[in-house]
């Protein structure tokens, strides 16, 4: 090893040691469980905040047990919009009144787009891009079917994403509807939402945006950038827990006209009268549907919470910290061995992960996860480092590149 290379690995420990959201660390579970030296991939699956524990015990002993089916009345019937708006408030950039927490994310991106479609019902295509996650594209395949509209694909590089330039040449005067994910999926490009959302605009389209990847690591301005829909998980960077509900935010100069097609109960105007026909609730809610899993929306308050207090310009600072030093450890002890980096190098236009590609991973990855390294693998060779900006200590990004690259070595 040369010098400059143990200089760089020795640095985990001052860059730990100087990071102002060290402790937040501690307030996560499993944190000192030795048996996982490096958690690389708390943007697939969060970890669990020590104060969800105390919560959902809380939930289960005083809301669901004392209160029974008064806890409908009190509290859970709003809390969909309450949290919604405390999401919205501490990381979406966007006033209260217009997110809701529920349903799966594909099951709100195809309420979301086909409500939005019904906005703009002159219109033929939807735009999206070939490397978007595999749920966003087949729910528009289907879509595209069922409405007869045409999907105009936008080929994309699969270590980047959509630039302005792609986006402008791929909408025109047909284009009903774009729908792209803030932070890819695989490369972490960072799109740039508010171009994207003039250059929708421009061409007279709406803009849906799919934030799983960039809600809690990086600073969002739903409302300033004009975007028209997002929806997002809350079991990634919010630790909401695995299969939490996501959310869904729809601009409030379309909430008067804006109806999804899955008309259920909760989701209507004065549920509880139980009334023919169905017209659809004031605001929000009207993205509702049936019944939606309070116990899901338990755990993801606490890092809701946690955003607000140290504030989503903190995490954002830490999360570059952490994919700048990932990279450079990578340049310096994996490209030698044969490794790409498969991500912008830029930061100013990457998200919270970083993803290398070597055509080995898929064996890499299963045997560093035995090893109690866990990064993700994603096709065709990628090793996916999700460095969650809350709960990553700069020494688990070297314990897990050191880990790879002694792999590597065999
Ligand atoms: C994780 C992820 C999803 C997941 O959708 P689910 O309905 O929760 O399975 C959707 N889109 C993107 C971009 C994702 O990263």
């Amino acid at each position: 090893m040369t010098h400059t290379q143990s200089l760089a690995l020795e640095r985990s420990a001052e860059l730990d040691a100087a990071d102002p959201l060290r402790s937040c660390r501690d307030l996560f579970l499993g944190t000192d469980d030795d048996s996982v030296s490096a958690y690389l991939d708390g943007n697939s699956l969060g970890r669990p905040t020590k104060a969800s524990v105390e919560r959902i015990n809380a939930f289960m002993i005083e809301s669901w047990g004392g209160r029974l089916i008064r806890g409908w009345d009190e509290q859970w019937f709003d809390l969909p919009i309450t949290i919604g708006d405390a999401l919205a408030a501490a990381a979406l950039g966007a006033a209260e009144g217009q997110t809701t927490i529920g349903d799966s994310t594909t099951v709100l991106l195809y309420k979301l787009a086909r409500g939005a479609l019904a906005l703009n019902p002159e219109r033929t295509e939807i735009v999206l891009d070939r490397d978007n996650f595999p749920t966003d594209r087949y729910l528009l395949e289907a879509i595209a079917g069922e409405l007869n509209l045409t999907l105009r694909w936008i080929e994309t590089d699969r270590r980047g994403g959509v630039t302005g330039d792609l986006l402008a040449d791929a909408v025109g005067e047909n284009t009903a509807l774009v729908v792209l994910s803030h932070v890819a999926y695989r490369s972490g490009y960072l799109l740039d939402a508010a171009e994207a959302a003039r250059i929708t605009h421009e061409a007279g389209g709406l803009l849906l945006l799919d934030l799983c990847h960039s809600v809690g690591s990086v600073p969002l301005e739903l409302d300033s950038w004009g975007v028209d829909f997002a929806v997002g998980c809350t079991y990634k960077y919010l630790n909401g827990g695995p299969g939490s509900p996501a959310f869904a935010y729809v601009r409030h100069i379309h909430l008067d006209e804006f109806v999804q097609p899955i008309w259920g109960w909760m989701g209507r105007a004065e549920p509880f009268e139980m009334a023919q026909g169905y017209v659809p609730a004031q605001g929000i809610r009207r993205v509702i549907s049936g019944t939606p899993s309070v116990f899901g929306m338990i755990a993801m308050q606490d890092t809701i919470e946690m955003i607000a207090e140290v504030g989503i310009d903190a995490v954002r600072a830490k999360s570059i910290a952490l994919t700048e030093y990932a990279l450079e450890l990578v340049r310096e002890l994996l490209v030698p061995l044969g490794v790409a980096i498969a991500s912008p190098e830029d930061s100013t236009v990457r998200g919270g992960h970083v993803t290398i590609d070597h055509p080995d991973f898929k064996a890499v990855t299963a045997r560093l996860w035995e090893k109690g390294v866990i990064p993700d693998y994603r096709a065709p060779h990628g090793i996916r480092l999700g460095l969650s900006p809350l709960s990553t200590s700069f020494d688990e990004v070297r314990v897990g590149i050191l880990a790879i690259r002694d792999d590597l070595l065999g």
